[in-house]
């Protein structure tokens, strides 16, 4: 399968069915900040985000952020939410995906990559065999670059995607 496609895909990460993944043997969550956590350009995590951590600490499920942005706003994330988190993770390669597996003390086959990117988020995941979940974007209101990729992901995914089943 394309390295580009997720296992599933979702509204947002508020309207997953976690029952689902839980039996599915799914123990760790990554997650990406920026457009699939909280909308882009919010500085500091909103109450919606506090509160989904929560739930999902609830269900039992580990979370660690794994994103893009620098450390500083990494960090800020992790401290506020109270979880794990590894920043400049330079999606889609593995590394970064690697080191959230050792935080998290989890195999690949235990845990999801929950993001917006195609490019980044969902093709990091699936190099290493993880299970993924694609998102639609909290804010529409992206920089050019991004909405770029967006317009090169719907060139040539669209079809795709529209196979790909709701969790
Ligand atoms: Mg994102």
């Amino acid at each position: 399968m394309s390295y580009y496609i997720p296992d599933y895909r979702a509204k947002s990460i508020f309207e997953i069915d976690y029952d689902k993944l839980r039996k599915l043997g799914i123990k760790g969550i990554l997650i990406d900040i920026d457009n699939t956590l909280v909308p882009m350009h919010t500085r500091i995590p909103t109450e919606e985000a506090i509160n989904w951590v929560k739930e999902m600490i609830h269900l039992d499920f580990k979370v660690c952020i794994l994103s893009n942005a620098n450390h500083e706003r990494t960090s800020l994330f992790k401290d506020i939410l109270a979880v794990t988190g590894v920043g400049m993770a330079f999606k889609p390669r593995k590394k970064g995906y690697l080191k959230a597996l050792e935080v998290l003390a989890l195999e690949n086959t235990q845990c999801v990559m929950i993001g917006d990117q195609l490019l980044t988020d969902i093709k990091g995941g699936n190099k290493i065999n993880m299970m993924t979940v694609l998102t639609e974007v909290l804010d529409k209101n992206e920089h050019w670059f991004v909405r770029l990729k967006r317009v090169i992901e719907n060139l040539f995914l669209r079809k795709q995607l529209e196979k790909v089943e709701w969790i």
